[in-house]
């Protein structure tokens, strides 16, 4: 299915109050395996996104572009270009190839790989972005399916990002940015 202008406002309007609702949440996991301030960053961005989403926007690739942007100028930390990056190639992709929702969150992932040289594996946002694109391809994907690939992250150790620091000492917890992925995946589903 094409992902329409309209849904992925909804999508992100969604996104944005569920990240506001849990901001505290995400400091904490990133806490105890970071710096405290992944909440704190997202927030910045998702109040970006707001500001965005009550301008009047001629396309979904316009819109995409100006949630990029967001993230890129206000969350900083790792995950802000990282994301923005992800909404960058999205907003390409939707405007010279296609709209089709699976494609749009593969080519997502990519960039997020590209960007942070992380593999799947390594306890990063990518153990939640790259399975999804996979489950969306395959229309097979579920909230339940998004919520087991944040909890694997549980028992990996981290080998990218502040979270490596850590070593083995980073198993045991969610990654912070996996749980801000599985969010952003889940408010994604009540959408489409
Ligand atoms: P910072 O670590 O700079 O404080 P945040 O706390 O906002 O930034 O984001 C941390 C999250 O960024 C991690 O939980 C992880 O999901 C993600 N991350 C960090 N480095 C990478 C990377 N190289 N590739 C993919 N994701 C990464
Ligand atoms: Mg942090
Ligand atoms: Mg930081």
């Amino acid at each position: 299915m094409e992902l329409t202008q309209t849904q992925a406002q909804a999508w992100l309007a969604s996104f944005a109050t569920t990240i506001l609702d849990h901001k505290a949440e995400l400091n904490e996991l990133d806490t105890a395996i970071g710096d405290g301030d992944h909440g704190t960053n997202m927030t910045r961005g998702v109040t970006q996104i707001q500001t965005v989403l009550q301008t009047s926007l001629p396309d979904l690739s316009t819109l995409l572009k100006q949630v990029a942007f967001a993230f890129i100028s206000k969350v900083g930390g790792a995950s802000g270009p990282l994301y923005g990056t992800a909404f960058l190639d999205m907003s390409n992709a939707a405007k010279q190839q296609s709209a089709e929702l699976a494609d749009l969150i593969q080519t997502g992932a990519a960039g997020i790989q590209r960007r942070g040289q992380a593999q799947v594996g390594d306890k990063t946002m990518l153990d939640v972005w790259q399975p999804v694109a996979q489950a969306l391809a395959a229309n097979q994907l579920t909230s339940q399916k998004i919520d087991t690939y944040l909890q694997a992250t549980r028992d990996l150790v981290a080998k990218k990002g502040r979270a490596s620091y850590l070593e083995e000492r980073s198993r045991g917890h969610l990654d912070p940015g996996a749980q801000s992925s599985d969010y952003l995946f889940q408010t994604l589903l009540t959408v489409i």
